[in-house]
């Protein structure tokens, strides 16, 4: 019988993370966008924008520099799963 890969499927891929970002407070500063491929500037207001709000391990690391380079602190990651902060 064929065997089912869903639970296979990487840990690694899973989409166990989501940002909270605070879009109000940005201020435009670019860092986030300069360190991951996530965030892009609005050429509307210049403000920060992320592309997937939710992202697996692979993509974490980046996300969390683009969190600890925002000079305002409006970048949060959390856990899905147990709902634990990351930054
Ligand atoms: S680093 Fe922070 S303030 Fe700067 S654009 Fe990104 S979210 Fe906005």
């Amino acid at each position: 019988m064929e065997k089912e890969h869903s639970e296979e499927h990487s840990d690694k891929e899973k989409k166990k993370y989501v940002l909270e970002y605070d879009r109000e407070g940005c201020i435009g500063a670019a860092a986030c966008a300069a360190v991951s491929k996530n965030w892009v500037i609005s050429p509307e207001d210049g403000k920060a924008d992320y592309l997937e709000a939710e992202f697996s391990e692979a993509e974490l690391e980046e996300n969390m520099e683009a969190a600890r380079s925002c000079p305002v602190n409006v970048i949060h990651i959390k856990r899905k799963d147990t709902g634990e902060k990351l930054i």
